[in-house]
């Protein structure tokens, strides 16, 4: 109560800053869609250089706002256009003075004003500096001079500065730095801490010497959860260095809101008292708790953070807790604008007979100045975390800042903005949790542990046949590298895999093994002289032998229940998930591809085996076409019969399980041919279907060469449809050889084809370099550039050009290229010797058309490994700009202006997906309606599309139009067929007809109560 007396003495509103700052947050709070229309206008602000851009993006954000305020706007607005350059000017003078009011100065000379004033009202600082997201080494080491300078100057300007309590002031110096760990190295990836360290700890060995000799403090900030095991596994190894163990002036964050925290704080306590020196932990709630829900819900992931407010302020009291428990290894910093935070650190510190000069409160720049102010008076230690640095670095800090004073949940708001009274605001948390929490992630999205991923519970996906299923599908979920368990795994089963080396696979046709004397071998690109095993090659004779199995086996399996068939891929999925981190390290050996990407595949392969059961579900039932006395007409599908699925080896497990799904749970027998440099693949997941109880002859595993069986199976009279995924040129030929009516065959051949790409990424003049460059450089070099979705042609406008391909190239350099087995490689191989040279050869002639700006050089010389390749001056009727390389190059055009690029992106054979990054609405609203693609994606990768919610697939020469992963693939594995049925006798009929039934069986099955009855 003491603090809100003094914090009430001096009234203040929540922002100290009065007028358009103040007007704003006015209007946020009240009104969430003005909310998000301000902050994204606050974010491109500072990129926009004309006066009239910032004039348009004004006018497109507030357009359709409908609040009180809208006239206000939009008289705004007009009298803006009127003279664009004054009124860009007035806008961006007033962002400016709203971030100026977070950040505490431009460069450190400017901020030394700020840092003086604070020092004559007895506030310490710790300076960070803006700039977190480096796209690369370069941006990385730039970022470490800039430390060192601050570090420099703040020591040279506060010499002679003391603490402004005296006691105890050997535990805080006055000069005192935060870092943010990621801004040192651009390459940190979660599946690999040690990289991250070894690159991390020499960028911060000076710094750290060099603070140790200047008498300053530095402390580590935490960001994201990706980043916490790195940055706190960094902390230890530094400082039980020889040189830094007996050092107390270092720091680290642990964050409240997350679930581990008390772990890792105990953790850090045991360091530390084993180390033997003290050091800091600045006891924080945590600032990104909207992006890691959002991420690990969108990844099916475990969500990190705690789901309700008051669950993390009591964590944070319990971690007070521990931290004054052991406060004489231990300092503690709470960092928290909360009185009932700050007031229970306090109550605890007198309770324990801690001095208060023995901690410090820590607040943030530009908020809660009255606390600060009461905190001085009332004698504690206070410290202000003051941000350095330009507007545009700074966009994210102010951004997220704006977010904390405007959220509901937040203290500030409730205390300075809303009035809510001193007892509400203090209540004990604890009392304010309410009732069962679910355990992290739950919510039926992810499974038990950090590496369990929940494939068992499809019922959650839950269509049975008592209950109709609804139409929300959740995915399956990928596994979170971040935990060291998941690492762990996936080590022990690349060391496993390894141990089967060599092994032999056979044929499956009718359910038995079959053996030649042929064996096709599969090497690992990444070290072709090591063999991943073989497999039996079929000829003519196996073939014609899988097809009357699957013939035969057909006439059951399309009178075999839909659930029955439904079950059979849930099972598969369940096994798929046990079996996950296998088939990720066979996908590492055989295809060359990062962990993360593998297990992507295996990730999509289960949900394709629940998704497509989720859909049977939805259509496998015969249906009531209309509602009308006297007759029901029923409409419902047949399998169309042998269906033969060709499939690529850049997705080996997911796109062979895709087809081989939709096919099975459609009621076909299949007969499947993995590509031949998958062929392992292929065969572990004919185990797989066996192992789920796949019956004998429904489907067959051959491999052999395309060119040989492929090529006859197409031709085959049995054969009724072909699902393909692959090259544009055997696309093509299917496509044609298919189309072809031949003696003997029952029905019209269906085929669905999924070829290639030449896919645009368009960067518009207002685009955030940051998403833009990370997001354009994972969709082209990811996987070596062979996802038939990767980004080849970038397209930039004239305009933003330069900015664009300084950071581009910038970033390219940075890549780790390398074997993937090793965790956090992002460019491994190509698939082999064949896309070896063919891709080389294309690069040399791309040498004398355009020009090579970009060529990797550190790359391994053993395996298939072509070197991530940048052209510029590409021109749109180039091969570079239109014939599919497949391998990681990357081809860059100029255009003039957004017309111009639109007219480029569109203007090939291809049409699979596209990409667009950009802040204006108006151009985003019109790219959406104009590029020419099967996918398009704005502000993001042009990969990696998730099963259920982007269906995948193109069209003009890139497909047939179906989209894989969609609700309407599995009627491509389809006849339609109705029913109808007079049931008039003499002028009676029944009052009501079933919406849906049980299926047409012979003979019937026990599968009867289906949905609601309508009345005629
Ligand atoms: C000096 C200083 C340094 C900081 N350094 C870092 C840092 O390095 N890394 C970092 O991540 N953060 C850091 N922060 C914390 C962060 O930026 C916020 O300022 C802080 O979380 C706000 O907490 P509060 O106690 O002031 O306010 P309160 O209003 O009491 O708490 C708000 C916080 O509660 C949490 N929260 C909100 N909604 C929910 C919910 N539904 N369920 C669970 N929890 C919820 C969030 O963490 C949110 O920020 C720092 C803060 C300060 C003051």
């Amino acid at each position: 109560m003491q603090i809100f007396d003094l914090v009430d003495r001096h009234p203040e509103s929540i922002f100290s800053k009065a007028g358009f700052y103040q007007r704003m947050m006015e209007f946020s709070m009240r009104d969430e869609h003005f909310k998000v229309q301000m902050f994204r206008f606050v974010d491109v602000l500072a990129s926009l250089r004309r006066g009239s851009d910032i004039v348009q993006h004004l006018d497109e954000y507030f357009a359709d706002v409908r609040n009180g305020y809208a006239p206000l706007i939009r008289t705004g607005v007009s009298l803006a256009r009127i003279v664009p350059i004054i009124s860009g000017k007035f806008l961006r003078w007033n962002v400016s003075g709203m971030a100026r009011q977070f950040i505490a100065g431009r460069s450190p000379e400017d901020v030394m004003k700020t840092l003086r004033k604070k020092r004559r009202q007895g506030i310490g600082f710790t300076v960070d500096l803006l700039g977190e997201a480096v796209v690369s080494e370069e941006e990385a080491a730039e970022y470490m001079g800039r430390c060192q300078e601050l570090l420099e100057h703040l020591a040279r300007e506060t010499r002679g500065w003391t603490d402004p309590l005296g006691k105890n002031s050997e535990l805080f110096p006055v000069v005192n730095v935060s870092v943010k760990i990621s801004a040192l190295y651009s390459q940190m990836n979660p599946a690999d801490p040690a990289d991250a360290i070894a690159h991390l700890a020499p960028r911060l060995r000076p710094i750290l010497r060099r603070a140790k000799e200047l008498g300053a403090f530095i402390n580590f900030d935490m960001e994201s959860y990706a980043h916490k095991n790195a940055t706190l596994e960094l902390f230890r190894t530094l400082f039980t260095e020889p040189e830094f163990r007996d050092w107390p002036h270092a720091g680290i964050v642990i964050q409240a809101y997350l679930r581990d925290a008390e772990t890792d704080l105990r953790d850090l306590i045991a360091w530390g008292r084993a180390r033997g020196t003290p050091f800091t932990v600045r006891l924080v709630k945590g600032a990104y708790w909207d992006y890691e829900k959002i991420k690990s819900t969108q990844n099916g992931w475990l969500i990190p953070v705690w789901l309700q407010k008051p669950e993390s302020d009591a964590n944070f009291e319990r971690l007070t807790r521990i931290l004054l428990e052991n406060e004489s290894i231990v300092t503690s910093a709470f960092g928290s604008h909360n009185v009932r935070s700050i007031a229970y650190a306090q109550a605890l510190a007198e309770e324990l007979r801690i001095d208060r000069t023995r901690f410090e409160f820590q607040l943030l720049y530009g908020m809660a100045g009255p606390i600060k102010r009461a905190l001085v008076d009332m004698g504690y230690r206070v410290r202000e975390y003051s941000p350095v640095g330009e507007l545009l670095p700074g966009m994210s800090y102010l951004v997220r800042r704006l977010l904390e004073n405007t959220s509901n949940e937040g203290f500030l708001r409730a205390k300075f903005s809303e009035h809510v009274s001193a007892t509400q605001l203090l209540r004990d948390p604890g009392e304010l949790v309410n009732g069962v929490v679910p355990a992290a992630g739950r919510g039926g999205l992810a499974g038990d542990t950090p590496a369990s991923t929940g494939a068992s519970d499809f019922s959650r996906n839950g269509a049975t046949l008592e209950t109709p299923p609804g139409d929300t599908y959740k995915n399956a979920s990928l596994v979170n590298f971040v935990y060291p368990e998941c690492q762990e795994k996936m080590r022990t089963a690349l060391r496993e895999v390894r141990a089967r080396f060599g092994q032999k696979h056979p044929l499956v046709i009718d359910g038995k093994e079959i053996w030649t004397d042929k064996l096709l071998k599969s090497v690992n690109p990444s070290a072709p002289d090591e063999i991943i095993g073989y497999v039996a090659e079929a000829g003519i004779p196996e073939t014609e032998r899988a097809v009357k199995a699957a013939r035969r086996a057909f006439e059951t399996w399309a009178r075999t229940p839909v659930e029955e068939r439904c079950r059979l891929l849930e099972r598969a999925a369940v096994i798929l998930d046990r079996r996950r981190f296998e088939l990720s390290a066979v996908e590492v050996f055989e295809v060359g591809k990062a962990w993360a990407e593998a297990d992507g595949d295996i990730r999509e392969a289960m949900d394709f085996c629940l998704f497509y059961a989720h859909q049977m579900r939805l259509i496998g039932y015969p249906r009531l076409t209309q509602n009308v006395p006297g007759e029901e007409s029923y409409q419902h599908y047949w399998p169309r019969g042998v269906a033969l699925v060709i499939a690529p080896w850049n997705f080996p497990v997911a796109i062979l399980c895709g087809m081989v799904t939709a096919a099975l749970v459609t009621g076909n027998a299949v007969i499947m041919k993995p590509a031949e440099p998958s062929a392992i693949l292929g065969s572990l997941l004919m185990e797989v279907f066996q192992e789920a109880g796949v019956p004998p002859g429904v489907l067959n595993c051959l491999h052999g060469r395309g060119s040989v069986i492929g090529a006859y199976l197409v031709d085959h009279p049995d054969v009724e449809m072909i699902a393909f995924t692959g090259s544009r040129e055997v696309g093509l030929r299917i496509w044609e050889s298919a189309g072809k009516t031949r003696p003997d065959q029952r029905e019209l051949k269906r085929v669905v084809c999924e070829m290639g790409g030449k896919n645009a990424v368009i960067v518009d003049s207002d685009a955030d370099l940051d998403e833009t460059i990370v997001d354009t450089i994972y969709s082209a070099f990811g996987y070596q550039g062979q996802k038939c979705s990767a980004c080849s042609r970038l397209i930039a406008l004239e305009e933003n050009y330069e900015r664009v391909m300084h950071r581009l190239l910038a970033a390219a350099a940075s890549l780790r290229v390398g074997n993937p087995e090793q965790p956090g490689i992002t460019v491994g191989p190509v698939i082999d010797e064949t896309a070896y040279h063919r891709i080389q050869e294309i690069i040399e002639k791309g040498k004398t058309e355009a020009t090579l700006a970009f060529q990797a050089t550190n790359i391994p010389d053993k395996g298939y490994f072509i070197p991530p390749t940048i052209f510029t001056d590409v021109k749109p009727e180039m091969t570079l700009s239109q014939c599919e390389i497949f391998g990681p190059v990357l081809s860059v055009l100029k255009a003039r202006d957004l017309d111009d690029a639109i007219r480029i992106a569109n203007d090939t054979d291809y049409a699979l997906t596209a990409g667009f990054f950009s802040r204006s609405p108006a151009n985003i609203e019109r790219v959406k309606a104009e590029l020419v693609a099967g996918n398009v994606y704005v502000n993001r990768s042009c990969t990696g599309a998730v099963v259920g919610r982007h269906p995948f697939g193109g069209f003009k020469m890139s497909g047939g139009g179906t989209k894989a992963g969609g609700n309407d693939y599995l009627l491509n594995f389809l006849v339609p067929r109705v029913v109808t049925e007079n049931i008039m006798r003499h002028g009676f009929a029944p009052e009501t007809t079933p919406e849906r039934r049980a299926e047409f069986l012979w003979p019937p099955q026990l599968n009867a109560g289906f949905g609601t009855a309508r009345r005629a």
